[in-house]
């Protein structure tokens, strides 16, 4: 961590030696926040920089350092049972990125021979692949806080994790439920681009900076990692099953407009069938992500808290 005092204002970094692999709560945090503190997080690529020029392959890289997420970030007064708020300011990206095809790996896995690496130059709007000039998305791939199951940071799950939801962007808000004092916050796996089921198992991996504040709901839990992105707001469930994961989604999206409007279950059921749009977020990680989007001016926050 260092801070950096200027004229008038200070600066907190959480710099990216401090890594975890695991969200789990034993890890010491490395960084203590008040609510409403701005900070930045600077992260790692997915694979900690192993592959750096197009010789490199997946198959060569230690998958020990593999999904690092920089913290855990203890955000002071968060207890379990209540909602940590990620507000995300700012993504600033790195210069160069990474695509891989990693043998029997992806959606088409029976398909991949072979391991192969492309770089991404990328620049302030766009990247270069291909000869393509393909317009950026930045994202953040791996989010969230200390589980009982102390989750691997390649698995997303209720905590957050690896949801590869490419709303998780600047300008939107992350709602997640806290377990552990603190919440023990990391983030880590920017991507300046990823199509919706993240096909062949990458995104474009990059590393840089992420420039957040945190607020809290106090006693109140969100059942699902949710966010607000647009004029939307999404359920973001994770399962080993894609079906279960949809109806999941589907389920508390029908109960946040029944509760929001009052309105009887198949009443609600009707109108989710309207204006509910079932998306897929990645089709590629340990469990499937999807997420249900309902719109604002049907919803608020409020409306998913201990549903
Ligand atoms: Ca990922
Ligand atoms: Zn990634």
């Amino acid at each position: 961590m260092r801070i950096l005092y200027g004229d008038t204002m200070e600066e907190k970094v959480l710099t990216a030696e401090h890594i975890f692999y695991k969200f789990d709560p034993e890890i010491k945090p490395a960084l203590f926040v008040d609510e409403g503190e701005e900070i930045i997080i600077e992260t790692h690529d997915c694979f900690s920089e192993q592959i750096t020029d197009e010789n490199q392959l997946v198959t060569q890289v230690d998958f020990s350092r593999v999904n690092p997420a920089t913290g855990p970030i203890y955000v002071k007064n968060a207890e379990p049972g209540d909602t940590l708020v990620v507000k995300i300011k700012k993504i600033d990206l790195n210069k160069q990125g990474v695509v891989v095809t990693v043998p029997k790996e992806g959606f088409l896995s029976n398909l991949v021979k072979n391991a192969k690496t492309r770089i991404c130059n990328v620049s302030n709007d766009y990247l270069e692949l291909f000869g393509l000039k393909l317009p950026l998305r930045k994202m953040i791939g791996v989010i969230g806080v200390a589980s009982k199951d102390k989750e691997s940071t390649g698995t997303p799950g209720r905590h957050g994790g690896n949801m590869d939801t490419r709303y998780i962007t600047e300008g939107s808000i992350l709602y997640l439920p806290v377990n552990f004092p603190g919440g023990l916050f990391g983030l880590g796996d920017l991507h300046a681009l990823m199509g919706d089921g993240e096909l062949c198992v990458s995104g474009c991996e990059i590393s840089g900076k992420v420039t957040l504040e945190f607020g809290l709901i106090k006693t109140k839990k969100v059942p699902w990692p949710i966010v607000e992105y647009g004029d939307k707001i999404y359920v973001v469930v994770s399962n080993e099953n894609i079906d279960n994961a949809l109806k999941e989604a589907a389920e508390i999206a029908v109960e946040a407009l029944s509760k929001s409007l009052d309105l009887e279950w198949h009443d609600a059921y009707m109108l989710s069938s309207l204006t509910v749009d079932m998306e897929i977020s990645q089709l590629v990680d340990p469990k499937k992500t999807v997420r249900a989007g309902i719109p604002k001016s049907l919803v608020n926050i409020e409306k998913f808290l201990n549903v």
